[in-house]
């Protein structure tokens, strides 16, 4: 556990993840506020106990939830919250995430099973050498991600702009969709600061294709246009969702747009040799990645390549069920 400030407590908690730790933000004061929660492994969850025993609070204490967004690495604990909290207190603890993501968080096993399948489906139409899925399959993998999470039926669903109260006050709901459909940034204009989740992260650019299946709009385009809406906010502390704080947001969002940038050249200019696969991009592009980031990589160069295709600089075609782009 170590303190932002008087009344913030970060607790850095496990994940099984390559991102590495998920941040944990317990607010001080009526309610006593945890954002963030972490995956639902027993090393997590006596991390995250034992951090908010440092605090000076049990696990029970905790009389509200946030989560930035529904992804397992930050909302996987919240049902085991809820029943140790529950027992101890007659109002139920609110659990708010944002309304495009509740259904992950509310029925959170029937939305990774289907998650799962479309993970499997970007592999296939991805182009991916049968050799390099060893023993991945749909049901195999939503095993696993089912393990790390429970579902809170009970959860409620913000808004853009609405307003939570927490002991620093009020923290108002900036909608970021990209990295999720439902990804929140929660701001407090008193203290100057912004509790960012996973969209805006240091040293790290989030991922934002993740949500392929979800919307026609490419998760890539719409998620640059959220990076753009944090300008607004320039001067306040980043509290990221991994990694340490940010202090120069600005400098920060110029980097990503750069580095975007850069990941379009790249491919365009790959595609100028010859047709090629959105696998074999992505090698060029990503490197060397393992089976754990490869969804990842697939994702994000999908699109890629589909903004190429907006912008008329490359065209896709489906063939034997596999995805290969080309100059146009
Ligand atoms: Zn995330």
């Amino acid at each position: 556990m170590s303190k932002v400030s008087d009344m913030i407590h970060r607790v850095n908690v496990p994940t099984p993840f390559p991102v590495g730790d998920v941040n944990c933000y317990l607010i001080d004061g009526d309610p006593l506020t945890l954002i963030d929660v972490g995956p639902k492994t027993d090393q997590a969850l006596q991390t995250l106990a034992e951090g908010i025993s440092q605090a000076g609070y049990k696990l029970s204490d905790v009389r509200q939830i946030i989560l930035t967004h529904g992804h397992v690495d930050h909302m996987g604990l919240a049902a085991h919250i809820l029943r140790v909290s529950e027992g101890l207190v007659k109002n139920e603890v609110p659990v708010l995430i944002h309304s495009e993501d509740l259904v992950r968080v509310s029925d959170f096993v029937g939305f990774t099973e289907r998650r799962t399948e479309s993970y499997v489906k970007i592999m296939k139409y991805s182009g991916v050498p049968s050799t390099e899925m060893p023993g991945i399959s749909a049901r195999i993998l939503s095993r696993y991600f089912i393990g790390l999470g429970d579902s809170v039926p009970c959860a409620r669903g913000l808004q853009d702009g609405d307003v939570v109260h927490t002991g620093i006050g009020n923290l108002r709901v900036l909608w970021v969709p990209g990295h999720s459909q439902g990804s929140i940034c929660m701001v407090s204009e008193k203290d100057r600061l912004v509790f960012s989740g996973d969209h805006v992260l240091p040293g790290i650019s989030s991922n934002p294709s993740l949500d392929f299946d979800i919307t026609s709009e490419i998760p890539m385009v719409t998620h640059m246009r959220s990076l753009e809406r944090m300008r607004s906010l320039k001067g306040f502390l980043v509290l990221p969702g991994h990694r340490e704080q940010i202090t120069d947001l600005v400098h920060r969002l110029n980097e990503l747009a750069a580095e975007y940038d850069r990941k379009l050249n790249e491919a365009e200019q790959l595609l100028e040799s010859s047709p090629k696969s959105v696998y074999e991009i992505s090698r060029v592009i990503y490197g060397q990645y393992d089976t754990q980031n490869m969804i990842l990589a697939l994702a994000e160069c999908h699109d890629l390549l589909r903004i190429l295709e907006r912008r008329g600089l490359a065209v896709l075609q489906t063939d034997s069920g596999i995805v290969r782009a080309k100059q146009p």
